[in-house]
């Protein structure tokens, strides 16, 4: 089958690019290897910089009608340490809000098939072989294989699996890796406006409202740390190790969640992969994950990963797919734009989370902020919250 392009992954950059591509007029397929709605290891939270391109997907009303209240403080939730702040506003846009992922990334999804895009779930692209000047790219169900052909083959697929496609990360293993877990909670206690930072020996994590009365709460700790956990308590699941790690060692959490209930089962995922990758290689883009990711501490990998596809889809919607020198002139303005709208939030995260996992660093962090409680609202400053996506270049839905 042949289209003009191939998006691998159905998350948030890659929904984002099929509807954009595909509203252009482009014959566009979007692999997708889970069935929807399923949840996902993530905190929840959309910045407000990102509310432009929501609007421009085409889910505006569903996020205002579906999203849990707007996020109008940020706090530092650490041992006995409990300090709020004002959250900055982002430039003509406002609060961020929640949206848990089972609903988000299916909203998108839909939206792309309305768009005209064609869905191919549950399939996993796993090969990705040149031919002439298009692509050919395998995907695979329980039930069948296929190959589609592309001159454009974009990589959506996140970064927390292995796998052979020349876009995929190696999996590590070290004791500094971070993992990620995510659980939701009914009957909690927090202040709907606010979204505490949570610091804990070996980690960090937040909190947030999210739709339908459910706290989302996710975290990432040290693969070292972890293990401790799991040897101390000898035995029980991992996450029951986590979540009275949590409980027994901040006092923020104890009082929101102590008494709450948990919806589902806890989820697990990684090690993550914080850091600034190739956007463009081989003839393959890269958007959302794949070309970098911010430590979730600063919660911005799904604004990320959005505006990263729109970023994306300005820069093809310009040229004609089937020539190479376009393709990577593309690449490269791609691969720019990205830097400039990204690259500064990702360093600001990586110092916030340096200090974050360290136990001294987490000491001079909570003190400073217990002294200088603006200093929540500068971080949330510098990790991008204020800085929106300019998308008046290109066409609203
Ligand atoms: C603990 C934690 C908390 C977080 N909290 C937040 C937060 O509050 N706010 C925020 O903005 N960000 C947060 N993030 C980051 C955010 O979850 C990610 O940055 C975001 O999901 C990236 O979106 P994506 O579309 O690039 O990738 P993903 O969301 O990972 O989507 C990739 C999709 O591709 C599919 N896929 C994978 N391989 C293949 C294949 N071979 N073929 C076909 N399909 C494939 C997957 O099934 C998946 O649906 C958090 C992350 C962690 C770990």
């Amino acid at each position: 089958m042949s289209f003009d392009a191939l998006i691998l992954g159905g998350g948030p950059a890659g929904s984002t690019a099929a509807i954009a591509l595909s509203r252009r007029g482009w014959k566009v397929a979007l692999i997708e290897k889970a069935e929807f709605p399923r949840r996902k290891v993530c905190g929840e939270f959309v910045s407000a910089t990102s509310l432009a391109v929501i609007e421009a997907v085409g889910l505006g009303e569903e996020w205002k009608a579906r999203a849990g209240p707007e996020v109008r403080r940020v706090a530092l939730f650490s041992g006995e340490r409990v300090v709020t702040a004002r959250m900055p506003a982002a430039h003509g846009a406002g609060f961020g809000r929640a949206l848990g992922r089972d609903v988000l990334d299916d909203l998108l999804v839909q939206e792309a098939v309305r768009a005209g895009a064609t869905l191919f779930q549950p399939f996993c692209a796993t090969e990705v072989t040149p031919n002439g000047d298009r692509q050919a790219v395998t995907i695979a169900s329980r039930k069948e294989d296929m190959t589609l052909s592309a001159p454009i083959v974009i990589a959506a697929h996140g970064s927390w699996e292995p796998g052979r496609l020349p876009s995929q990360l190696e999996k590590t293993n070290r004791p500094s890796d971070l993992l990620g877990f995510k659980a939701h909670f009914s009957a909690a206690r927090l202040d709907a406006d606010l979204m505490p930072l949570l610091v804990f020996p070996g980690g960090y994590g937040g909190m947030v409202w999210a739709d339908r009365g459910r706290l989302s709460l996710s975290l990432c700790i040290r693969r070292d740390a972890f293990a401790e956990l799991r040897q101390e308590a000898g035995g029980g699941s991992a996450s029951e190790a986590v979540h009275r790690h949590l409980l027994a060692s901040c006092r923020g959490v104890r009082e929101a969640i102590g008494e709450a209930q948990l919806q589902g089962r806890w989820l697990a995922a990684g090690p993550i992969r914080p850091g600034m990758r190739v956007r463009y290689r081989d003839d393959i883009f890269r958007i959302g994950n794949v070309a970098g990711e911010s430590h979730p501490v600063i919660a911005e990998g799904i604004s990320m990963a959005m505006q990263s596809a729109w970023l994306l889809a300005e820069e093809l919607e310009a040229i004609d797919p089937a020539k190479r020198d376009e393709r990577d002139a593309a690449g490269r303005r791609y691969s720019r734009r990205w830097r400039e709208q990204f690259g500064a939030r990702i360093l600001a995260a990586s110092a916030i989370a340096g200090f974050a996992v360290r136990p001294v660093g987490a000491r001079l962090m909570g003190g400073a902020i217990e002294a200088l409680p603006a200093l929540l609202t500068l971080g949330a400053r510098l990790s991008g919250k204020t800085k929106p996506l300019g998308i008046s270049a290109f066409e609203t839905a």
